[in-house]
């Protein structure tokens, strides 16, 4: 089959792999049908993921069809379409039991797929933890709207839910890239009073204004002013930090209010400076990533209802053989690409 593979640093390759068979009675085989690129393959390519280990198929973010399953899997069956979990989880340690399963103590849990192990950016996939890794997708609901289910989008849910959001509140995104995005439409989900999003690319604050009038979406340029004028007590109720960089991280904890929720769902590439003399009295209280991925269920849910819809965020699609087409626009952010799906199906008919 064919699978996009981490060759060496700063190398992708589509190359010819056997099909993975299930090596552990909770496995399951999903044949791939769309996969996505995320910002984080790209890290891999880079070599600013030390864990990543030369040879593995990447890709992380993938819908399919269950092909086989182990026989301790009770979940799903052969036929059933499902979306894979970025993180690998075993349901059953300390963590997992709380639902930090970002922190699930098992040996191959956390961020494996597509890192540690061969991930989705293939025809097949072998998914550790099947009943904790895969859910069913809803009838209704289509492999597009549930491709972002298992990465992107629980990471936007994960980080609205954590974030403490009343209604009425004013809640601050720093960031509309695709996680900025799926970030908005979960925190809309809790009917705050006002929404700010800020970005310095034009291009995505017209997005978001195309698709979410009533958000308010400016530019990083005299952002504490924008937020301080449109909420009630000086500040944003609620913070969320989607962007990653210094400035967006002083941005974040200038434009709260005090006793505000900032939530930092970033991933920085340097350690950030708290202040922490400047920010004294303010009592702010910081929350960090990495996503506990385990609320797909609820997401797909909501889908099926029709309360999110990430399909706009798809602008591109690629079929597998093209895939280092995909990955040139994606890096490069061609062409205004804000999401690429890739079709793994029929990839090569003769496998
Ligand atoms: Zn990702
Ligand atoms: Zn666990």
């Amino acid at each position: 089959m064919l699978a996009y593979t981490y060759v060496e640093h700063g190398k992708f390759e589509l190359r010819d792999k056997p099909r993975p068979v299930l090596r552990d009675a909770r496995d399951a085989i999903v044949r791939v049908t769309l996969a996505s690129i995320c910002t984080s393959d790209l890290h891999i390519k880079h070599g600013s993921v030390p864990r990543a280990v030369p040879g593995i198929t990447v890709g992380h973010e993938m819908v399919g069809i269950v092909d086989e399953v182990g026989e301790a899997v009770t979940a799903v069956r052969p036929g059933d379409r499902v979306t894979v979990n970025v993180e690998t989880f075993c349901g059953d340690c300390f963590f997992c039991r709380n639902g930090w399963v970002n922190n699930c103590t098992d040996p191959e849990g956390g961020w494996a797929l597509g890192c540690r192990i061969d991930g989705g950016q293939a025809e097949y996939v072998r998914v550790p933890y099947a009943d904790q890794g895969l859910n069913r997708i809803p009838d209704g609901v289509t492999d597009r709207q549930a491709l972002f289910v298992g990465d992107v989008l629980a990471t936007g849910y994960w980080a609205a839910r954590i974030a403490e959001i009343h209604p009425g509140d004013t809640v601050l995104i720093l960031g509309a890239g695709p996680t900025g995005l799926c970030t908005l439409q979960c925190v809309q989900l809790l009917q705050p009073g006002r929404i700010i999003v800020c970005d310095r690319d034009p291009g995505r604050l017209a997005f978001v204004r195309a698709h979410a009038p009533q958000v308010l979406a400016v530019p990083p340029e005299g952002l504490p002013e924008v937020v301080r004028a449109n909420s009630r007590h000086g500040g944003a109720d609620a913070v969320l930090e989607v962007a990653g960089s210094p400035d967006t991280f002083r941005l974040a904890w200038e434009c709260a209010r005090p006793n505000a929720v900032v939530t930092v769902v970033a991933l920085y590439d340097e350690p950030q400076t708290l202040p922490l003399p400047r920010m004294y009295g303010k009592n702010l209280t910081f929350k960090t990533g990495g996503v506990d991925g385990c609320h797909c269920g609820e997401i797909l849910d909501l889908i099926a209802a029709g309360r999110l819809d990430t399909t706009p965020l798809i602008t591109h699609t690629f079929p597998l053989r093209e895939i280092d087409r995909a990955y040139d626009l994606f890096e490069h952010h061609r062409d205004g690409v804000l999401k690429v799906a890739i079709e793994c199906g029929n990839a090569d008919a003769t496998k």
